[in-house]
């Protein structure tokens, strides 16, 4: 009989390939985890209901300016930009200029993306994992091969 695997057994570190579809998949949340520091830093990157591009959030950490005052975002996620796609392939990571998270974490994404439209990407500098959800609906994964792509058997077939 089949043990259920547990919530961490769920989670999955992306290849370079799938990564780079999942991030526009239209509901992604990856992880990214540094190789030199062992840090995670976790982005969700969601599509805007009426534009082609994406809105990147940032979990945890930072403040955002309201009318110039600073409000610290000690959990939840707070937005630290624009990601533009062009063709369905991201072109530019525009950061929002009224958050304040520290610069690794906006450089971060912005190298994370230019490493994988450039067919760059290795696991030896830092590894992208998600959580076991599906990065287009957003719904948990179960099987193997939809933890390995990021996606589950419906969102795949479309
Ligand atoms: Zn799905």
């Amino acid at each position: 009989m089949a043990t259920p695997l547990a919530h961490a057994d769920l989670r999955a570190r992306l290849s370079g390939e799938v990564a780079l579809s999942a991030l526009t998949a239209g509901r992604a949340v990856v992880s990214l985890r540094s190789q030199r520091t062992g840090e995670f830093r976790t982005y969700r990157v969601a599509k805007f209901e009426t534009s082609p591009h994406f809105s990147v959030e940032f979990r945890g950490g930072g403040s955002l300016e309201i009318s110039g005052v600073r409000i610290p975002r000690l959990d939840g996620w707070t937005r630290i930009g624009v990601l533009y796609v062009q063709d369905g392939i991201p072109h530019r990571f525009v950061p929002n200029l009224k958050t304040h998270v520290d610069s690794d974490t906006v450089n971060g994404f912005r190298w994370m993306v230019n490493q994988l439209v450039s067919k760059t990407w290795s696991d030896e500098k830092a590894e992208i994992w998600h959580e076991g959800q599906c990065c287009k609906c957003g719904r948990r994964l179960t099987d193997p091969e939809s933890i390995r792509l990021a996606l589950g058997p419906i969102c795949r077939g479309r």
